[in-house]
């Protein structure tokens, strides 16, 4: 997979950080310790490229990775974007509302944003914070591939209740799909990397 080829590129604090909106791109969000940094990592084919919410660091901020363009290795053809996690309990109200403003702000006005894979745990389900988040993906109009995470910790009919149950929560958005995903058992994987290709270089 040519996501296989995907390079750090660079961090951003804010907004007005990011790079020039040139190429597409595809983000990720999700609570903290949802599986997304395993998700990126397995979809990647590497084992550090994002960092799980329980590390320090990177993870409060906008991390971009660059997909190399195969007729000029040099220049990214579109990013992936790790957006922060959103919910730890641990976490002071002030740092909660920045969360709100980098996300909501990056998905209202983000101009090359193509398509947005929202993580949720399959034994969770939407929370609160998952609807808040999808009442301002909605009006994006921009495609939703939901995964659901940790799905090898469900049997499958389970796992096909789980599709029901969050397709239904999330039916304000308009372009959703709904998957189980296991970046252990690697479920979902080759869905998952044919949207964001299609997405990226449609
Ligand atoms: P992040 O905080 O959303 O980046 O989540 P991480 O990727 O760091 O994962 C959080 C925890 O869930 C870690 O303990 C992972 O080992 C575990 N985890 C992540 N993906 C899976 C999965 O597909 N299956 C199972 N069983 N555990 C997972």
């Amino acid at each position: 997979s040519i996501l296989h080829q995907s390079k750090f590129f660079v961090s951003a604090a804010k907004l007005n950080q990011l790079p020039p909106a040139s190429v597409p791109e595809v983000c990720f969000v999700g609570r903290s310790n949802v599986g997304k940094s395993s998700a990126i990592n397995v979809l990647t084919n590497q084992r550090r490229l994002a960092f799980s919410s329980k590390t320090p660091g990177r993870t409060r901020l906008i991390n971009l990775f660059g997909i190399p363009n195969p007729q000029a290795p040099d220049h990214a053809m579109g990013f992936l974007v790790d957006l922060p996690g959103y919910g730890f309990a641990s976490v002071a109200q002030n740092t909660r509302e920045e969360w709100a403003d980098v996300l909501g702000s990056y998905l209202r006005e983000r101009q090359s944003l193509a398509g947005i894979v929202l993580l949720i745990d399959i034994r969770r389900g939407v929370t609160d914070l998952d609807r808040r988040l999808a009442e301002w993906i909605a009006p994006t109009g921009k495609p939703v591939l939901a995964l659901l995470t940790k799905a090898d910790k469900l049997p499958y009919g389970q796992r096909v209740r789980a599709v029901f149950a969050v397709t239904k929560e999330l039916k304000n958005i308009g372009a959703l799909k709904v998957i189980p995903f296991s970046s252990s058992e690697r479920i979902g994987l080759e869905e998952t990397s044919t949207h964001i290709i299609n997405w990226i270089s449609p």
